[in-house]
């Protein structure tokens, strides 16, 4: 028997759940596929979290309206679910004069696209903003605009928000097949068949595998794979700005940018590759990114790397988003070829795209739209006030697990709790940030993972990493204890 509903997701990323979140503001019934364990765990987990401003993007494109849209909504977004936001700004250097020229045609495209807060600074400027980047910047174009965030606590909020006001999330659940069934569509998933009246096609870097299963109107999708250095918050606050490079002959420049963390990140590369799934770090380009990175920042300071990651850009070959619905399949949305600006644009696209799937089904607004859930208070960032009052009212926010970020167990346990909660020491991870700090989970791992099994009646041995078969212990020494 197959599961029904009125609007089905495929993919549970930023703007899947977003999309989710704003239909859950009629009545509509509303199901998230999401093939990984857990939302947020396709490019949303892995970028340069950045709000861009929007200068970047070619005027009249998809990228930049929903760019600049979605940059203007973004901060009450995150305030409303109470997201870490920055607006710090952001710099373009240029390290000759012979690039002022570049730098004016970037903040003229901004211009074009709307942006406001837009000026070129010099070189002394330029200091007394960041004394940490390079005297060899002689001009900067400074977006006022520009911030930074947290996209997979965004995203996770979003789909706690939308599963509270009754959508369905289903991780673990792959697309395998959709197809056309009478007026709406039957999709196969690995968690049995659903009918829905509407589908909306959010599913990444895989969205060409779903388009083109269903329309005629077929498109194909690269995967352009990004690497990434992070540096631990012991280098202190050296950026307030993300800091890009003019892109020049030798290629596009890397960014160094503060996270809403307190950390540092270095890079992205861009290399197309033919692996949809491949985020390995490679020793090359991430040599490569410290070269690129140490024009912008010569002082890198090498003592306080504390990781590297990759994020996979959905490169589409028509250049630009597609969002809207299908041409050729009426009821069958799109939302593809989201690469950067996509973060930003996801609060714009999922706005848009939900008052044309509203209208298509004739839908009317719910009467009982709940607010989100509180997030998880953060043991961290509490006062020591604070910190004594959470104790007295439950000592298990006096037990610390994670030490490097300060995550008490009372955090770990209510990350499992929620709605769309964390079923794996990842889910975990991006909730609470067990794990993030210096040691990288090498102390509060075995912690976590006896927290999971408690919480979720499991053996230690059947906790994954990020599901499917990322199990973390192998088994038992000296044979089958339990
Ligand atoms: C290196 C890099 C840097 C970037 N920097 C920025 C930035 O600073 N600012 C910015 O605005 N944007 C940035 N972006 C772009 C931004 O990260 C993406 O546009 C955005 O995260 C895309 O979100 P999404 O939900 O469309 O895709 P995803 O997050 O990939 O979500 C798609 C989901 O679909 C699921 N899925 C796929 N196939 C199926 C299936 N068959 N069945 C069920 N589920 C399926 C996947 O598991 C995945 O969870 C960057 C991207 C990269 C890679």
């Amino acid at each position: 028997m197959s599961r029904e509903f009125d609007v089905c997701i495929i993919g549970g990323g930023v703007t899947g759940c977003a999309i989710a979140r704003e239909l859950t503001r009629y009545q509509l019934t509303i199901a998230i596929l999401e093939k990984q364990s857990d939302v947020a765990e396709g490019t949303t987990k892995a970028n340069s979290a950045i709000v861009h401003s929007g200068y970047d993007a070619k005027p009249g494109s998809l990228k930049a309206k929903y760019n600049v849209a979605g940059s203007k909504i973004f901060e009450q977004w995150c305030h409303e679910l109470d997201v870490a936001y920055k607006r710090n700004g952001s710099l373009v250097l240029a390290f000759s004069e012979d690039d002022l020229p570049a730098l004016e045609q970037l903040l003229e495209r901004g211009q074009q696209n709307g942006v406001t807060g837009l000026s070129i600074l010099d070189r002394d400027q330029l200091q007394a903003r960041e004394p940490s980047v390079s005297p060899d910047a002689v001009y900067a174009l400074l977006a006022e605009t520009g911030a930074i965030c947290s996209p997979y606590d965004l995203t996770i909020r979003l789909a706690e928000h939308a599963v509270v006001n009754g959508a369905e999330l289903f991780t673990d659940c792959k697309v395998n097949l959709v197809e056309k069934a009478g007026s709406g569509f039957s999709l196969q998933t690995d968690k049995g068949s659903f009918s829905c009246r509407t589908v909306v096609n959010a599913a990444g870097v895989y969205a060409d595998e779903i388009n083109n299963q269903i329309s005629e109107d077929k498109f194909a999708i690269t995967p352009r794979r990004g690497q990434y250095w992070m540096l631990d918050k012991a280098c202190g606050p050296v950026f307030s700005s993300t800091v890009f490079q003019l892109p020049t002959k030798l290629g596009k420049g890397v960014l160094v940018t503060p996270t809403v963390e307190g950390t540092i990140i270095l890079g992205p590369t861009a290399e197309d590759i033919s692996d949809k799934d491949d985020v390995d770090t490679t020793a090359e380009e991430l040599d490569k990114i410290l070269v690129k990175a140490s024009r912008s920042w010569p002082n890198i300071p090498r003592n306080c790397f504390i990781t590297a990651f990759a994020g996979i850009r959905a490169h589409c070959d028509r250049d630009d988003f597609i969002v809207g619905e299908s041409r050729d399949v009426t009821g069958y949305y799109l939302a593809a070829g989201i690469e950067s600006p996509g973060l930003t644009a996801a609060p714009a696209i999922a706005v848009e795209l939900a008052e044309l799937i509203v209208e298509r089904l004739d839908a009317r607004l719910a009467g009982d739209f709940r607010q989100a859930p509180p997030a998880i208070i953060s043991f961290r960032e509490s006062s020591n006030e604070e910190r004594r009052r959470l104790i007295s009212e439950d000592p298990a926010y006096g037990r610390l697990i994670c030490r490097c970020e300060q995550v008490s167990e009372a955090e770990i346990r209510s990350s499992i709790r929620r709605p769309a909660g964390a079923r794996t020491v990842d889910a975990v991870k991006r909730r609470t940030r067990a794990g993030m700090g210096r040691c990288q989970g090498g102390f509060c791992l075995p912690s976590v993972i006896r927290i999971l099994s408690e919480e979720l009646g499991l053996e230690p041995t059947e906790i994954t990493k990020f599901g499917k078969d990322s199990k973390v212990l192998t088994g038992w020494l000296g044979g089958d204890q339990k």
